[in-house]
């Protein structure tokens, strides 16, 4: 379920529900005070996804990347070691 952020006019908070698609976003009241007058803002799943949607449907094997010596960086230090 896709995450829906709300503002309420009557305490004037912003709040973030969990709702099905379905639930009528108009008739949904505050989770601070309880009151009908809130604006139904935005999705917050699909305002920001880094990288192309293609990349996340086809992940890279390792047969496919250019060089296989990039698995083998070595880790980067501690921050006491240098
Ligand atoms: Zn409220």
């Amino acid at each position: 379920m896709p995450l829906y952020e709300y503002y309420c006019e009557d305490c004037q908070k912003d709040f973030i529900l969990l709702q099905s698609t379905r639930v009528d976003k108009s008739a949904t009241t505050c989770s601070e005070c309880g009151g009908a007058n809130t604006q139904h803002r935005m999705s917050a799943c699909v305002a920001k996804i880094p990288g192309s949607p293609k990349k996340l449907s086809s992940p890279v094997t390792a047969d496919e990347l250019p060089k296989k010596s990039v698995l083998n960086l070595p880790l980067p230090r501690l921050r006491s070691e240098l």
